[in-house]
């Protein structure tokens, strides 16, 4: 059985749990608690607000323990809201949250028009067909590090990247009902 938390402080979490507990072999947990990430697989960062969530994260006593989960290696997936907590550099922003991967975001980056939509495509390294992607007040990121590899590309943005055992995507794989996403994370935590 794999141990995949959800960080429970703000934001999309039910449906992130939702959508592992269809995953044979995979035990979801709802992480509040600095001692609830002992022992885990593998931890998402949901979406939601990051502010929000960057405070709460230092109120539960959160940031440490998670950056200690990342030296060991164990991977995590921030969607959205999650991408900008694990982002090194904040446009506009003087400070980070986790800060733990090599690039730059910029949030709410599709304008006020486009601020939420959803698209369909065909995305490398998951099966067909198109994969159904939503994006919702999504950030982007606009600059990365040597140790990032882009990975998918949105209205000529990069909304998704991975860096060693971090992955991060803009959109919200858990608000549809594709596996495909969770399933591509959980592959990550088995090679890992
Ligand atoms: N706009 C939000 C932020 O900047 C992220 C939106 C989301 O997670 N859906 O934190």
């Amino acid at each position: 059985m794999l141990h995949v938390g959800v960080l429970a402080l703000q934001g999309g979490v039910s449906e992130h749990l939702e959508l592992l507990a269809t995953l044979p072999q995979v035990q979801p947990i709802a992480i509040k608690k600095p001692k609830q990430l002992r022992g885990l697989d593998g931890l998402i960062l949901p979406g939601g607000e990051s502010t929000t969530i960057g405070k709460l994260l230092h109120e539960f006593e959160l940031v440490e323990p998670i950056l200690e989960l990342a030296k060991l290696g164990i991977p995590l997936w921030g969607t959205c809201a999650g991408l900008i907590l694990l982002a090194k550099q904040i446009v506009g922003e003087s400070s980070n949250h986790l800060g733990l991967m090599d690039i730059t975001v910029q949030r709410n980056a599709y304008g006020s028009q486009l601020a939420s939509f959803i698209t369909y495509e065909n995305i490398v390294a998951l099966s067909d067909p198109p994969i159904q992607l939503v994006f919702i007040r999504a950030p982007i990121i606009t600059e990365y590090g040597s140790k990032v590899k882009p990975w998918i590309y949105v209205k000529d943005k990069l909304v998704a990247a991975t860096q060693a055992n971090i992955l991060v995507t803009a959109f919200h794989p858990e608000l549809t009902t594709d596996q495909r996403f969770h399933q591509y994370f959980i592959d990550m935590i088995k090679r890992n």
